[in-house]
């Protein structure tokens, strides 16, 4: 009797909410003697209520799915780097973007590229190659384009040997960050990396990044250091050079072999085995610069997979395999489709720093000359 009484109330008490809920002309009675002749139908409607809440639940799960799926994508795609070309003026031993093709994307299709990256969230694009400044009028177009067009952070990374200041006249505007290799302040050391002309009676490479250096100060760029730590230059002591470049960032990275590209295998063009150095190496140059704040060290833990690379056909480069392997190009299947082929490590990205203040204050430019 109390349970018959208890699944009435409840019954009943359904069937408030539910004349609640709907129009009057689907209301429910609710008097007993209705309710029991209704009971079968009543019974029948609470059945699909309750079967339909968890298929609501569902299917709003389902509805936000894509939301959350592409506000994972624009976290992992804030910062990414374009290699626009495998071309090469200089010949490093231990490159590992090597010249395999001279491939380039039309200017059209770069920009589209672009595009498709801004509307999934990135933030800043770095222009790398081979040696971007060898396409300057592409390389100029893509900067005032990623700038003014996508609204993101420019950043380039150059061997710095082609930067004239008739290009820095006309694009430096939209530059934030412009960043030289410098494995060595010593010309025969350079000579051996295979960076420059080999005449070790002149510091070319030396000489350049010193007006590389001016010429960012002349046009409020922010000037960042990029250095590769192999076995000729592990015992340099690079302090004097680097705290009159005072760079906003130098990166060290510990020499990486990858497959297909420095490997010396049948597929490379490199053979860099023998420029490796030791863990112990790494951070024994590390502690030697430690005094200069802006000093970022990259062993290859750290830097293998968490930088996201799109290659001269915009294809996400997977290096989880100690290898380069292609994705699809997102001028293909998209961003979301392409970056899950990447191999990228999102935390390890999240670690070493990934995301920092990228952007150069605009309103004040830097005319202060750092060779008085
Ligand atoms: S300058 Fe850079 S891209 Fe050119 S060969 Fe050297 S490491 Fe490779």
């Amino acid at each position: 009797m109390s349970a018959h009484f208890s699944f009435t109330c409840t019954r009943n008490f359904l069937i408030w909410l539910w004349n609640n809920f709907m129009p009057a002309r689907y209301h429910l009675p609710l008097t007993y003697s209705h309710l029991i002749r209704l009971e079968r139908n009543t019974m029948m409607i609470i059945t699909a209520m309750t079967l339909m809440m968890p298929l609501l639940l569902v299917v709003s799960a389902f509805n936000t799915s894509p939301q959350s799926s592409s506000s994972s994508v624009s976290n992992r795609v804030k910062s990414v780097n374009y290699f626009i070309s495998r071309e090469c003026n200089y010949k490093c031993k231990f490159c590992f973007h090597t010249q395999k093709n001279t491939n380039k994307l039309g200017i059209g299709n770069a920009k589209l590229g672009l595009q498709l990256l801004q509307h999934s969230g990135t933030e800043k694009i770095n222009f790398a190659g081979g040696e971007p400044f060898l396409n300057p009028q592409v390389l100029g177009e893509l900067c005032q384009f990623a700038h003014s067009e996508c609204g993101m952070a420019v950043s380039i990374i150059s061997n710095g040997s082609l930067i004239k200041s008739e290009w820095m006249d006309r694009y430096g505007q939209y530059v934030d960050i412009l960043g030289v290799s410098v494995d060595s302040f010593d010309p025969a050391t350079n000579a051996l990396i295979g960076r420059g002309t080999g005449d070790t009676t002149k510091n070319q490479h030396v000489s350049r990044v010193l007006k590389v250096r001016e010429l960012c100060a002349q046009h409020g760029i922010l000037f960042k250091m990029n250095t590769v730590v192999c076995s000729l230059n592990h015992r340099e002591d690079m302090n004097e050079y680097v705290t009159t470049l005072d760079p906003y960032r130098w990166k060290a990275f510990q020499c990486l072999i990858l497959q297909g590209e420095n490997a010396g295998g049948v597929n490379d063009l490199n053979d860099a085995r023998e420029l490796q150095v030791t863990r112990e190496e790494f951070d024994a140059f590390i502690q030697r610069h430690s005094e200069q704040s802006a000093l970022i060290p990259e062993p290859n833990t750290v830097m293998q997979n968490s930088y996201l690379l799109l290659d001269e056909e915009l294809r996400f480069l997977d290096c989880s395999e100690n290898g380069k392997i292609p994705s699809q190009s997102i001028l293909e299947v998209g961003v979301e489709r392409a970056l899950s082929q990447a191999g990228f490590d999102d935390d390890m990205f999240q670690k070493r720093g990934g995301i920092f203040e990228w952007t150069r204050d605009r309103g004040d430019s830097n005319d202060s000359s750092i060779l008085k």
